[in-house]
């Protein structure tokens, strides 16, 4: 058998252990905080953002800011069908309704022309989720937010390193949010971050995330409304400050694996990779092949030649609105999140592989892509 290609797997240095075990050894008491003020500052230092809140996960964050903007029953959230739950269950843990609307074939991100279709009277949010570091149209996005007066927000777990017309993504919209996540393209085991430049939304979330307590309060344990407790420990924060210390060198990886697949698979007919249109920069986290349905390659048939190769890869997300719980909620029109998901694998690459390692899994896609045009 030959070795097992991980599909993500985290990089951790020397700095990451040193950081950890000083917060380890030191960083409790009246010091239990240092790390994570580091880490605030790093990260918005790297975004371009006036305001950042570490968090336990991003899903706590969405969840944090969504409640800050006042997302309740009898409102309608507008998202890509194509999407990870955690970008939707927040909004429906506040009692909104999620609408889903259709992607772009080219983009696999949220359509703009069918989010304007999808927008009634009770819609209050848009969230923008750039897809495997793939970027939304923003443009479009906040042009339609501003025309109808509706919150644009970023999911950009998946999208450190990449860039909207010089513009980092998550630094756009109302607030962004991320995810350190081990599978991301920096981790803190689990972890997240809520940015905006936006004072007042920033406070709020604030006082939110510290159960409540705002900050004019001088009373001890006395909170003023009903919050939240998503904080990040201290610990967390540690391998946070080291890995958005290495930021730069973890998106350039990606990049360069990115680049390696393109250059090898990205000729091949009816075969498309992630991609980057002019104005943009990708983080490239997943690289993804999606096949042209005349291929009549699935992802079943290709996931099993990387299983028979020990080659770890993952399935392109199933529509959320074909998940148990939101049953019936199809978008209106296109099919492009119903149709791409069957014939697309996301191809491993984490910061360690080898150049023998991106060879392996070329080397499966072009077999089977050869058998496929015979
Ligand atoms: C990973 C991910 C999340 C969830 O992040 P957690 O930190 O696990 O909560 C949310 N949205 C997207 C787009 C993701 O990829």
């Amino acid at each position: 058998m030959k070795p097992r290609i991980q599909y993500t797997q985290p990089s951790i240095s020397e700095l990451e252990v040193q950081y950890v075990t000083d917060a380890a050894r030191h960083g409790w008491g009246p010091r239990c905080y240092e790390y994570i003020e580091r880490f605030e500052a790093a990260f918005r230092r790297h975004l371009g953002v006036k305001h950042a809140i570490a968090t336990s996960s991003c899903t706590g964050a969405m969840h944090m800011g969504l409640a800050a903007l006042g997302v309740g029953p009898g409102d309608e959230v507008i998202l890509a069908d194509t999407n990870w739950i955690a970008s939707v269950a927040p909004a429906v843990h506040l009692g909104a309704t999620p609408v889903f609307v259709d992607i772009c074939q080219e983009s696999w991100c949220l359509d703009a022309a069918r989010v304007e279709e999808a927008i009634t009277p009770r819609t209050r949010v848009i969230i923008a989720v750039h897809l495997y570091g793939n970027l939304c149209a923003m443009d479009e996005l906040l042009a339609i937010g501003k025309r109808y007066g509706i919150a644009v927000i970023e999911d950009a777990a998946e999208a450190i390193g990449s860039e909207w017309q010089g513009q980092r993504a998550g630094s756009m919209g109302r607030f962004g949010v991320f995810s350190f996540h081990g599978t991301k393209t920096m981790t803190t085991g689990e972890g997240g971050m809520f940015v905006t430049n936006d004072d007042e939304l920033f406070e709020r979330v604030l006082s939110l995330s510290n159960h409540g307590r705002v900050k004019e309060q001088t009373r001890q344990f006395w909170p003023d409304l009903l919050g939240f407790k998503y904080k990040i420990s201290n610990l967390q924060a540690a391998l946070g400050c080291a890995q958005t210390e290495r930021i730069d060198e973890l998106i350039e990886r990606k990049r360069a694996i990115m680049a390696v697949y393109r250059e090898r698979l990205g000729h091949l007919s009816g075969l498309s990779l992630n991609p980057q249109p002019e104005g943009t920069r990708i983080g490239a986290w997943m690289p993804t092949v999606v096949f042209d349905t005349a291929l009549g390659i699935t992802r079943e048939r290709l996931l099993s030649r990387f299983v028979a190769d020990n080659i770890d890869a993952r399935v392109f997300f199933y529509p959320l609105s074909g998940l148990p719980m939101f049953q019936g909620r199809v978008p209106a029109a296109g099919g492009h999140s119903a149709s791409i998901p069957e014939r697309a694998v996301n191809l491993p690459s984490f910061h360690d592989m080898t150049d023998a390692d991106i060879d392996r899994v070329c080397g499966v896609v072009e077999a089977l892509h050869g058998e496929a045009r015979r």
